[in-house]
C-alpha cells in the first residue's frame, strides 16, 4: 500500500486527488493537510464516502503520525516549498502539481533529494495530453522556429504564465535555431501586447470564467500555420498522470522534473 498524504486537499486540485487516490487499487489516503478546513472528513469534503481522515492544518503532525509514504501538493508555490521541505525531512516522497515555483527552489529540493536518496516529482502539468502537446511542440520547433504561445485559464490561476506555458517555451527554445522575435523595430503601443518572452519565445495569458486549462502553440512558416492545441475541459484529466507519478516516485532516488522524463525516458 502506498500511503498518501494530500496537501491542498480542500483545493480544487485536492479534491480530485483525494477521489483518485481513494478509488485505485494499492494506495490510500492517509492524510489530508488545508489550513482552511480542518476537522472536516476528507472525503465528505471531496463529495464521496467518509474516509475517516481528518483535515489538519500542520503538515509535520500528520507526517509523524500517518507513516505516510507519499505527499501529493496542490497548494501554492510558498506553501508548496515549505510543505517538499518538510515532507523531506520526514522521508515521504513529494509529488508537486503546485506551479510557479522558482527555479533556484527546485534546485535546492533536487540537492536535499540527492542527498537523501529520495525520489521526487515537480510536474507542472499532469495530463497526458498537454505532455504529448509540449513534445510535439518541441519536434516542430526543428522545422517551424517561428512560434507563439497561447495559455488560457480559469481566473482563480494565482500564477501567470502557467508552468506549462514556460515547460513548453523552453522546450521550444532547446529544440529550434536562436531566432529573434517578430520585427527589430516593432513597438509595443500597449505594455504587454506582445505578452511574455521566454529565450525568444512569446506567451500570452488569457484568464476568463468558463475556462479550466488550454494552451496553444502556433507555429507559423512560408503560406502556412501550424497548431498545436490541448484542451483540458476538466480537472479530471490531470488524475491519471497524478495516479502514474503516485506509483514512479516509489522508484526514483532523486527529483524529477516533469512527466515527460517519466514517459519518454
Ligand atoms: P486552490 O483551489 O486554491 O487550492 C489550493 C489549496 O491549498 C487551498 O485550499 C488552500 O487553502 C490550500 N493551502 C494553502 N496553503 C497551504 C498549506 N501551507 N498547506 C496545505 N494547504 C494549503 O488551487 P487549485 O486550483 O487546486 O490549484 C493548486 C495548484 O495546482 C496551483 O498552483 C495550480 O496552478 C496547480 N495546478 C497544477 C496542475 C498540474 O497538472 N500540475 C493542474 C491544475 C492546477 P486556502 O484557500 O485556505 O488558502
Amino acid at each position: 500500500m502506498i500511503r498518501v498524504v494530500v496537501t491542498g486537499a480542500a483545493g480544487r486540485m485536492g479534491r480530485e486527488v483525494v477521489k483518485a487516490v481513494s478509488r485505485t487499487p494499492g494506495m490510500e489516503v492517509v492524510g489530508a493537510v488545508d489550513p482552511g478546513h480542518p476537522g472536516q472528513d476528507v472525503g465528505l469534503l471531496a463529495g464521496i464516502e467518509a474516509l475517516g481522515v481528518t483535515v489538519r492544518g500542520d503538515l509535520a503532525e500528520v507526517l509523524r503520525t500517518s507513516k505516510a509514504t507519499v505527499m501529493v501538493d496542490f497548494t501554492t508555490p510558498g506553501a508548496a516549498v515549505a510543505n517538499i521541505k518538510t515532507a523531506l525531512e520526514y522521508g515521504v516522497r513529494p509529488v508537486v502539481g503546485t506551479t510557479g515555483i522558482a527555479q533556484r527552489d527546485v534546485e535546492e529540493i533536487k540537492a536535499i533529494c540527492r542527498e537523501k536518496r529520495l525520489g521526487g516529482l515537480i510536474v507542472p502539468n499532469f495530463a497526458l495530453g498537454a505532455v504529448l502537446m509540449m513534445h510535439f511542440a518541441g519536434i516542430a520547433a526543428r522545422y517551424f522556429p517561428d512560434v507563439e504561445i497561447i495559455e488560457l485559464h480559469h481566473p482563480q490561476k494565482l500564477d501567470a504564465p502557467s508552468g506549462t506555458a514556460l515547460q513548453t517555451a523552453d522546450i521550444v527554445a532547446r529544440s529550434r535555431q536562436e531566432k529573434g522575435v517578430g520585427d527589430r523595430t516593432e513597438v509595443e503601443k500597449l505594455d504587454g501586447a506582445r505578452g511574455g518572452n521566454l529565450e525568444g519565445v512569446r506567451i500570452h495569458s488569457v484568464r476568463l470564467p468558463g475556462l479550466v486549462a488550454h494552451q496553444e502553440v502556433i507555429f507559423g512558416g512560408l503560406g502556412q500555420t501550424l497548431t498545436i492545441r490541448h484542451d483540458s475541459t476538466s480537472r479530471e484529466s490531470f488524475m491519471p498522470g497524478v495516479i502514474m507519478a503516485i506509483k514512479k516516485v516509489m522508484e526514483l532516488e532523486q527529483l524529477v522534473y516533469g512527466l515527460d522524463r517519466l514517459i519518454f525516458g
